[in-house]
């Protein structure tokens, strides 16, 4: 049963400026937003040309600005974003912990991690992300709840845990494994069978947990593995997204269908070309989610503050660099590029996702527009739920933000929202938890750069 406070009243911002979110910066003065008792928007008009039915909330947004709810297209649920502890980097250290969150014991202080986190984000402005590595089956959890109304929360489109190959990135921590190809599909499989609606691949090494120079982007999975699995996730509508962090794993998940990029390397014209054109993606063209937020605060941020080894720091810097290049890249070739934070990693705040837009204006060559665009329009069509949500659209999910500021004066100001809107359900003077310590490491670094 709905308690109370589920019931959506409907409302009207009324003389509001409106941030359409379109790459362009179109902002729209004096407008009327009505969001129905269905929780989707009603109608978005001049304010001279809409009357507010009586039983409306009416809600004078004079001086205000209305936009889209952000999307997160990659989020982790497992930790708020202070520095993990660097032990958890040697493989002893992963299997130690991986006992632990896997173990039932552990399983209540999961999913009240998982629902802080998505209570941050949501305070934060982000009304719908896609999570890319849970511990198990957390977040498809949080989602149907959310979805069946039992509590208000992000619009969220679930992974479940990675898929990596034996002693691969993620495992054991946040990854099944398997060695072949049709052990890669069974856990493929596995995943859908628990309800994920998203698929995430360990298509090369990562950061956080490599233990040699250069493991960071070396190719883990062969493309007969990922094709197995793109196979299957297609056959179920889903989006595959593959962690790849050098040209040559791109090239392998992009062969195999991958439909998202994660993280990414610099491209050349053939990955270009095949972003551009993949036929073995779901929609036939695949997309790059840079996640700079994640990538530069390794190598900007003192080693000493990090606290991570030599050799992550090595890597990182190779990564990073990567990851800023082929952002850039993709941006100057017009590419389809979206909005991911990487949240939970070391130094990515949940509450964070306006710092990578900034990332992309100061690092990657976009405008404000382009930037708060792909965090909305053009990353609800890569995550295939624009019929339902990244703009302010009449039949849409009244998915939005009011902000006293306009965002493109300043994206800052999306960091304190008066008010977030998801599915019709208002959050009021919204106070995210935060690290005051680490935000000020994190504006002298980006603006050191
Ligand atoms: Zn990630």
């Amino acid at each position: 049963m709905k308690s109370r406070s589920m019931i959506i009243e409907p409302f009207a911002l009324a003389h509001a400026t409106l941030v359409t979110g379109d790459g362009q910066g179109t902002v729209l003065r004096d407008m009327t937003v009505k969001v129905g008792a269905h929780g989707r928007i009603e109608q978005v008009a001049p304010s001279i040309e809409t009357s507010v039915p009586e039983e409306y909330h009416y809600l004078d947004a004079t001086g205000r600005y209305v936009m889209p709810g952000l999307i997160n297209a990659h989020t982790h649920l497992f930790s708020q974003g202070r520095p993990l502890d660097p032990k958890l980097a040697t493989p002893s250290g992963q299997r130690m912990v991986a006992r632990f969150a896997h173990s039932p014991v552990d399983r209540p202080y999961i999913m009240a991690t998982a629902k802080r986190s998505i209570r941050t984000l949501l305070d934060s402005g982000v009304t719908t992300i896609r999570t890319l590595g849970d511990v198990g089956y957390e977040a498809v959890e949080l989602r149907d709840r959310i979805a069946q109304g039992a509590m208000v929360g992000p619009r969220i489109l679930a992974s479940g845990p990675m898929l990596a190959i034996p002693e691969g990135h993620g495992a054991p921590l946040v990854a099944l494994t398997g060695s072949t190809p049709d052990e890669a599909r069974a856990n493929a499989r596995t995943n859908i069978e628990h309800g994920a609606n998203a698929i995430k691949i360990a298509a090369t090494g990562g950061v956080t947990d490599a233990q040699e120079l250069g493991e960071a982007g070396s190719p883990q999975m062969t493309v007969e593995q990922m094709r197995a699995i793109c196979e299957e996730a297609h056959r179920h509508g889903i989006i595959v997204a593959a962690h790849a962090q050098s040209a040559e794993g791109v090239l392998r998940a992009l062969t195999a269908g991958v439909d998202t990029i994660e993280h990414g390397s610099p491209l050349d014209e053939t990955l270009i070309g095949m972003f551009r054109h993949n036929p073995n993606a779901l929609r036939g063209w695949s997309a790059l989610v840079p996640t700079m937020s994640a990538g530069l605060p390794l190598t900007l941020v003192d080693q000493a503050t990090t606290g991570i080894t030599d050799i992550q720091l090595e890597n990182a810097k190779t990564v990073a660099a990567g990851m800023v290049e082929g952002a850039r890249q993709a941006h100057e070739a017009g590419l389809t590029v979206g909005v991911g934070t990487d949240s939970a990693m070391t130094f990515v705040p949940q509450y964070a996702t306006w710092r990578e837009l900034d990332l992309m204006v100061r690092f990657a060559g976009f405008t404000p527009a382009e930037a708060l665009h792909a965090a909305t329009a053009v990353n609800a069509r890569i995550l295939n739920v624009s019929g339902t949500t990244g703009s302010l659209t009449p039949g849409k999910s009244a998915d939005l933000l009011v902000l006293d500021r306009n965002p493109l004066d300043d994206l800052r100001a999306l960091e304190t929202p008066s008010l977030v809107v998801a599915a019709g359900h208002p959050v009021w003077r919204p106070k995210p938890e935060r690290f005051d310590d680490i935000d000020a490491i994190l504006d002298e670094a980006f603006a050191r750069g």
